[in-house]
């Protein structure tokens, strides 16, 4: 299968990524996480990405649509992958069409996380990731870890982004209005696109979002 998530910066799109992938026995792609991973391995690539980041805007195509290809050709994802935060504006949806058609291949599904914008504000200003493994993701009042600054699953230390500070998360929320949504449009014509609530529970997200996809 291959499949798109969108949805804006806090609609947990991370988290149940990680999930459905899994279930899926598929890939999860982040181009989020890969910037990251980039960053920390203190790579040309990550450096470069870096100030946009910081500032909540979108890092450059050239540098994006590259290295989300080179993911995308490695050979376990030859079979099908989950992107979560690719693509994120028009020229990406493009360029993504364009490898698919390429490859001989086509989208199964678009799936668009819906979550009203005061619900997003509360859940990024809580939001703690892990430095080991970054599908463990917790918040500090909805999925609080057993023991503050520990990840649960692993003892890894929790952080807080550096993209989720207020200020920065106010811009995020205006790039996703004024760049990604019109994929949305652009996937709803190719008739690709389910919407399902993101509110609630995770594990009930993650079940409407398995139907939507197998039904
Ligand atoms: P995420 O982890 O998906 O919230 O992404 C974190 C940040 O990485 C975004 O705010 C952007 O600065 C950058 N980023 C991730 N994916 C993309 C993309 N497809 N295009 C441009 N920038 C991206």
């Amino acid at each position: 299968m291959r499949i798109v998530l969108v949805g804006p910066p806090g609609a947990g799109k991370g988290t149940q990524a990680a999930l459905l992938a899994k279930n899926l026995g598929i890939p999860h792609i982040s181009t989020g996480d890969l910037f990251r991973a980039n960053i920390s391995q203190g790579t040309e690539l990550g450096r470069r990405a870096q100030e946009y980041m910081r500032a909540g805007d979108l890092v450059p195509d050239e540098i994006t649509i590259g290295m989300a290809k080179d993911r995308m050709e490695q050979p376990d994802a030859a079979s099908g992958w989950l992107l979560d935060g690719f693509p994120r504006n028009l020229a990406q949806a493009e360029a993504l069409d364009e490898l698919l058609r390429d490859a001989g291949q086509a989208l199964d599904s678009v799936l668009d996380l819906e979550v009203p914008e005061d619900e997003v504000v509360k859940r990024i200003a809580g939001r703690r990731m892990c430095r080991n493994d970054s599908a463990h993701i917790f918040h500090v009042e909805y999925t609080p870890p057993k023991e503050p600054g520990v990840c649960d699953t692993c003892g890894g230390e929790l952080y807080q982004r550096d993209d989720d500070r207020e200020e920065t998360v106010r811009r995020r929320l205006e790039v996703y209005h004024s760049e990604t949504e019109p994929i949305i449009d652009y996937y709803k014509s190719q008739g690709l696109v389910t919407t399902i609530s993101a509110l609630g529970p995770v594990a009930d997200v993650t079940q409407r979002a398995l139907t939507a996809l197998k039904g």
